[in-house]
């Protein structure tokens, strides 16, 4: 016959499994509060800055804080590269769309199946992309007359057709290569949200609306909603592709990969890994000093400037390139 436990083990079985109960709800708790700190957590994507001297404006557009409506967003099967996300309301992503910091996406420009690029507007230049006036400007501007037809880039589907803050009359597309981009300042808007579209399909007509103080195209080029420099891939004298490729990797925008900064070109690696100081050039980028370079490259101010036959008081310019041994 079974024998019942004594009653302090009863009583102490009693309190152990309250005991127990108490801890699952405060781990509950716990996780419920470290979960919406989370969701909170997010942040604006912050602006692609490139040190490009332009002070001409025909417009005022700029990187100025558009806040996001994570709510709106609706969901769609095949849009890997943005995990699904598809809006009608936004320009920008929510930030956890961004790739990892170490992921490489390469956009190839020349997809088989898909029509060649087309340039939307063949006119002049009237400002770059670029920091203006203290702040950027997300795109380029180009010289059209009112009514003049805007053509599509790329193939893709229309993402957001409407007036949008400062932009005016905006279209912008998704296209099927991963890149968006982004026609502004239109007299009139000729497609609707989730038309597909072709490269060379008229977009709509040209104007001035929104902030602009001339007829032109504001046009942008975007990827996870971030813009940046489309002269990297369009050459904007012959008005046709200058790369089949655009890599991003960590909010920097390339179309060769050995311009991916701290990457060590392969001889580099060869270098270092004889024990020998590294790269035999540096490019000097926004920021540089002989001091962070030396360093960099393991070697002294001193040697640089023999090399290099300057001065250690010598102005750097951006682009040029340093002789390291
Ligand atoms: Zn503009």
């Amino acid at each position: 016959m079974k024998k019942l436990p004594s009653l302090p083990v009863q009583i102490f079985e009693l309190v152990l499994t309250q005991i127990l109960k108490m801890k699952i709800s405060i781990i509950t708790l716990a996780v419920s509060v470290l979960f919406s700190l989370y969701s909170t957590a997010q942040e604006p994507i912050p602006a692609t800055i490139n040190p490009i001297n332009e002070t001409f404006q025909v417009d005022t557009l700029a990187n100025d804080g558009e806040e996001l409506e994570v709510d709106s967003l609706k969901l769609t099967n095949d849009e890997t590269l943005y995990k699904s996300i598809w809006n009608s309301t936004q320009i920008k992503y929510p930030i956890n769309t961004l790739p990892n910091k170490n992921d490489t996406i390469t956009i190839s420009l020349l997809n088989s199946g898909d029509s060649p690029f087309v340039m939307p507007v063949k006119g002049q230049i009237l400002s770059k992309f670029g920091p203006r006036h203290r702040r950027m400007h997300t795109g380029t501007d180009i010289r059209l007359n009112s009514g003049d037809t805007v053509r599509c880039a790329f193939d893709g589907r229309v993402r957001l057709a409407k007036v949008f803050r400062g932009y005016g009359n905006l279209v912008l597309v998704r296209h099927n290569n991963g890149l968006e981009t982004i026609y502004a300042h239109l007299k009139a808007i000729k497609v609707k949200v989730n038309d597909t579209v072709k490269a060379g399909d008229l977009i709509g007509l040209g104007g001035r609306t929104g902030r602009a103080t001339c007829n032109h195209l504001h046009f942008e080029t975007r990827l996870f909603g971030e813009p940046f420099d489309s002269n990297k891939y369009i050459d904007y004298e012959t008005f046709a592709l200058r790369s089949d490729k655009v890599i991003y990797k960590n909010k920097q925008f390339v179309t060769d990969l050995k311009d991916l900064r701290d990457k060590p070109a392969p001889e580099n690696k060869l270098l270092l890994a004889s024990g020998r100081s590294g790269a035999s050039k540096h490019v000097i980028r926004k920021g540089d000093n002989l001091w962070v370079i030396a360093k960099k490259y393991n070697t002294t101010v001193k040697k640089l400037c023999a090399v290099n036959k300057i001065t250690a008081s010598k102005t750097l310019k951006v682009g040029s390139v340093l002789r390291i041994n």
